[in-house]
């Protein structure tokens, strides 16, 4: 029909966030997970952060950094998965009420599915270097749909 599978994905992930936010969602900042994908730390950096994203050091080569920060700003629940099996079980363990998910069209899309009934807002990555590989993310997007859940008055949708 002349649309993308990834133009679909992208269709279904801003219409979840939009039913998401029309749900007036108030969440305890130790009930709220952001949930990251493994490819947004720099790719030659050796820290193993998949088990607690605190090992980072902080040096500032990727974002990981200041998602730490942010996570320490608003006291809310930090993770990183590598794929979908392990973003189940970091679901499983922390038993969020809601979560901000930054992911790729694909993974989100069954993310999204797979949490059901737990509401996630999902940020689209950005791979200037192609797939998988040192992605990017606008941490002003996460942090609005951290406040959002946080109960912060009229933020416009992003
Ligand atoms: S900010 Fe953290 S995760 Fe990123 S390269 Fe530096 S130490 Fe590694």
């Amino acid at each position: 029909m002349g649309v993308s599978k990834e133009r679909v994905q992208q269709s279904f992930i801003e219409l979840n966030n939009h039913l998401v936010r029309s749900n007036n969602h108030r969440i305890r900042p130790d009930k709220l997970l952001i949930l990251l994908p493994h490819c947004i730390q720099d790719f030659d950096c050796s820290i193993k952060i998949t088990g607690n994203i605190k090992n980072c050091k902080g040096c500032g080569k990727c974002k990981i950094k200041d998602f730490v920060e942010l996570s320490d700003q608003y006291q809310v629940k930090i993770a990183v998965a590598t794929g979908g099996t392990l973003a189940r079980r970091i679901i499983v363990k922390n038993r969020p009420e809601a979560i901000v998910a930054v992911a790729c069209e694909l993974d989100m899309t069954s993310g999204i599915q797979d949490s059901y009934p737990i509401p996630v807002i999902g940020i689209l990555n950005e791979r200037p270097n192609g797939p998988c590989i040192n992605t990017k993310v606008d941490i002003e997007k996460v942090r609005n749909a951290i406040l959002y859940f946080l109960g912060a008055p009229s933020l416009p949708a992003v």
